[in-house]
């Protein structure tokens, strides 16, 4: 890993207090693992409070910042310290062991972040925005889901209003996680008034340009520190400020890779922490009986196992998005959009039944909620992922392409 450039701070004056804020804070020169680790005990040491008054998780995100793991993987000529995608998993899986809200706030940062990197092309507007991100370790939230279309990230009803070289937008935007506490919002929108619901674009808004209306609050089973209330978004900025790449390529090529992998990354952390409780149980138990294991053991080994596929499935398709990722006709492929998707549904599944059969080998420790081994946690908080994106609605939208791709054949191909 690079070691962290020493900080930047931008001069303008509405920025000055937040960049002298993170300027007094001496970069790390630890590795990104050490960083990662400091910021997952801090979340860990909060994760019950934030779970139970579904308040933001401040005190991990001021230490993502401190450890300046916001701008991670900006490059380094504009503040960052280049890291990969890969690498940025894995942090989210790190968190996720100990804060699942955490790390999916982490997790949907960046992955604004990689819009941003990929789809900025040249433009200045957005070049600046990311070294301010990285300057004062500003956290980007993001909107996709709005009124009646609901889960449906292909289709925006709002649209942008143009008036010169100024934009205007306002939505309904019904789920924005962390969306009162980000520095900036980064959403879709139709095109203009005249465009089909399809036809978006993504478009970054700093604070200054917006104000949100709560329409709809968040008091949900599990993932409650995302805060992910309900605004009406207001927004007004300069024509730059939309991302020159069509939404449609911008959700091809980096949205729905990236997002899937990175949350795929989180879910896989929050079962990992789940594992970890249950064998310290079993551990516990057998030690208490003599060497004995406890009748839950088999689902203890079935959560293992579980783990390890979940594990292989993200390894192995941030590998085939590492090999053909700067090749667009292999990214909008629909082989590789099947496979992406696919990885979605099959991991917060898999997801699931591991953070299950974590519970039931713990038994009454795990389902208790007064208990050191207790898994209700863990279990509210992953059953967030098949609806994260809804499973139903990613595979009707693959069931005609599923069907033209043949059953292989052999194991060689
Ligand atoms: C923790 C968390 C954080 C989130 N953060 C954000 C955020 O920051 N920004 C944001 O914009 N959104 C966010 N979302 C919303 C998310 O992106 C999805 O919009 C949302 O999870 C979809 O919810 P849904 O199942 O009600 O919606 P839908 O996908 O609209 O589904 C509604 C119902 O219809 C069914 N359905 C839908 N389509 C089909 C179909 N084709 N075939 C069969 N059945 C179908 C589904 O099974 C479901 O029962 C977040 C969600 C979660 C859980």
């Amino acid at each position: 890993m690079a070691r962290a450039e020493p900080t930047r701070v931008n001069a303008r004056a509405s920025e000055t207090d937040a960049a002298e804020c993170v300027a007094e804070i001496e970069p790390t020169l630890a590795s990104l693992k050490a960083r990662a680790e400091t910021v997952a005990e801090i979340a860990a040491n909060n994760a019950e409070e934030v779970d139970r008054d579904a308040r933001f998780p401040k005190a991990a995100l001021a230490a993502a910042q401190k450890q300046r793991l916001l701008g991670v993987m900006v490059p380094r000529e504009l503040g960052g310290d280049g890291a990969s995608l890969r690498e940025v998993i894995d942090v989210c899986y790190r968190l996720a062991q100990g804060c699942s809200s955490t790390a999916m706030i982490f997790a949907m940062h960046q992955i604004m972040v990689a819009c941003l990197l990929r789809h900025r092309r040249n433009t200045l507007w957005h070049a600046d925005l990311l070294r301010r991100l990285c300057a004062e370790q500003l956290l980007l939230a993001s909107s996709t889901t709005e009124g009646r279309s609901g889960g449906n990230v292909r289709s925006s009803e709002a649209p942008i209003e143009r008036d010169g070289s100024r934009i205007k937008l306002e939505r309904r935007a019904t789920v924005i996680s962390y969306g009162a506490d980000a520095d900036a919002i980064v959403t879709t929108a139709r095109r203009s008034a005249e465009a089909p619901p399809s036809d978006q674009v993504l478009v970054a808004f700093v604070k200054r340009d917006y104000s949100l209306e709560p329409l709809v609050a968040w008091d949900t089973l599990g993932m409650r520190g995302t805060c992910s209330a309900g605004f009406t978004l207001k927004a007004a900025g300069a024509s730059e400020q939309v991302l020159p790449d069509p939404y449609e390529k911008i959700h091809v090529q980096t949205m729905v890779p990236v997002a899937h992998l990175a949350w795929a990354g989180v879910w896989a952390g929050i079962a990992a922490g789940a594992v970890e409780r249950a064998r310290l149980f079993i551990r516990n138990a057998a030690r208490q009986a003599s060497g004995q294991l406890p009748p839950g053991a088999p689902h203890f080994t079935r959560a293992t196992a579980s783990l390890g596929t979940l594990r292989g499935l993200v390894a192995t398709s941030l590998r085939r998005y590492e090999q053909i990722s700067d090749d667009e006709l292999s990214v909008a492929s629909l082989e590789f959009q099947s496979t992406i998707n696919l990885t979605k549904v099959e991991a917060s599944e898999l997801a699931v039944s591991t953070v299950m059969s974590a519970l039931r080998a713990c038994g009454l420790s795990g389902y208790r909620n007064d208990s050191q081994f207790t898994l209700g946690r863990h279990l509210r908080d992953v059953l967030s992922s098949p609806i994260m994106i809804n499973n139903d609605r990613i595979l009707a939208n693959i069931g005609s392409a599923s069907l033209m791709s043949a059953v292989p054949a052999s194991f060689l191909d």
